[in-house]
């Protein structure tokens, strides 16, 4: 199954903390619908036969800015391009501010049933330093607003290791989401992203980043204290209560194809070796010019051969908390580790960064994963 990921690249205005592809000044979004629409219709001619669409993802930029009819010629053109007969799950990043019942009834009429919502904290003075929309009482409202119109599925991100953030702020964080009973919550520790206007305050001294003792001490907070209410710690930033994995999110974690559409989405499809990876322009303006003339919008293509999918594989498992299959390694990708690495492998068990190796599968422990970079370097094959 194809996993199918449209970036919308349109935002209200800029988080101070934000790197990903985005234009706040865009007021009609016509131009852009069509050319993503040409994009959709472009690639189905190579793709469309190999694979069913499994899940869709409208990511972004902020998706929920466009009106329910644009987001219907979108799909309505992914269902005409590709076979989407059994996708088995369409998710929607939304901001808390577009979130009215309005709203809310006329994308599930499209076939949306999974929100991801924009929260990141739910107070005000964290708002204001990274330069939200939305207000504390608008981020607690929005969880009764989806539910009460039949959203039972959705995310909300939550960001740790602000500056000067009081320290109490993040387990009430946590609290109010556990209380809410949000069935799936994405955490993410606050990371100083060069070209931001949060770099650019901490060059200039007017903040300072938390340490990383303390990021440390609050994400191992936050996987103590999630597990203590039910939820599976599923992916180093991903926690949900039984049921509510990210469907679509697993695809990238096990090598599954997806194909991105939209000004910076990147694709991977393996089919045959070299697998390929391709990242579309990140601008609009020449994203929409290159499919006014029907040319692929792609800036970057990378060929993949086995050894690259290999370290790859170890980097996405080991975040898992399904871990990295050491069999399926061997038999996929041609790597054994308890071959290659056994000396490393060994010492990061001694060490408490690993479980013992148990149906040969290397998981991380709570520790692993604060570390999950430099115990996956440590693994890779030379
Ligand atoms: S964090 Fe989201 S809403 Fe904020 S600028 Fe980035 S893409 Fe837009």
């Amino acid at each position: 199954m194809t996993g199918i990921y449209v970036h919308v690249p349109f935002c209200a205005q800029r988080c101070t903390y934000c790197d990903f592809y985005f234009v706040t000044t865009e007021k009609s979004h016509a131009s852009y619908v069509e050319a993503v629409c040409t994009e959709i219709r472009l690639r189905s001619s190579a793709y469309a036969s190999r694979d069913p669409v499994g899940t869709i993802y409208f990511g972004g930029g902020t998706p929920s800015l466009l009106n329910p009819d644009d987001l219907g010629v979108i799909i309505e053109t992914l269902n005409d391009s590709f076979d989407c007969s059994a996708v088995q799950e369409t998710t929607l990043e939304v901001n808390p501010e577009d979130v009215t019942p309005e709203y809310l009834a006329a994308v599930r009429a499209l076939g949306i049933d999974r929100l991801s919502i924009g929260i990141q904290s739910f107070f005000e003075d964290d708002l204001r330093f990274m330069n939200r929309v939305h207000s504390a009482p608008a981020a607690r409202d929005v969880i009764e607003t989806v539910r009460s119109n039949g959203f039972d599925n959705f995310s909300i991100d939550l960001i740790f290791g602000l500056p000067d953030q009081p320290p109490e702020y993040w387990s009430a964080n946590l609290e109010i989401a556990s209380t809410l009973d949000v069935p799936h919550i994405s955490t993410y520790g606050l990371t100083i992203e060069n070209g931001t206007p949060l770099k650019n305050q901490v060059e200039r001294g007017v903040v300072v980043p938390a340490s990383e003792e303390d990021m440390s001490d609050q994400f191992q907070f936050t996987m103590a204290y999630l597990r203590d209410r039910g939820y599976e710690h599923y992916e180093i930033s991903s926690f949900a209560l039984p049921g509510h994995r990210a469907v679509h999110n697993h695809r990238y974690w096990t090598h599954n194809n997806y194909l991105g559409f939209g000004p910076s989405a990147h694709s991977f499809w393996w089919s045959a070796l070299p697998a390929s990876r391709w990242a579309n322009v990140r601008n609009l303006r020449r994203y929409e010019a290159l499919l006014r003339q029907h040319v692929a919008p792609v800036d970057d293509t990378e060929r993949l051969a086995i050894d690259s999918l290999a370290d790859e594989y170890i980097l996405l498992r080991l975040r898992t908390a399904d871990g990295l299959d050491l069999e399926e390694l061997e038999s996929r990708y041609g790597v054994d580790l308890l071959v290659e690495r056994v000396d490393a492998l060994a010492q990061l068990e001694e060490s408490g960064f690993i479980r013992p190796i148990r149906n040969h599968t290397v998981q991380l422990t709570d520790l692993g994963k604060t570390v999950c970079d430099s115990v996956t370097a440590q693994l890779l094959p030379e």
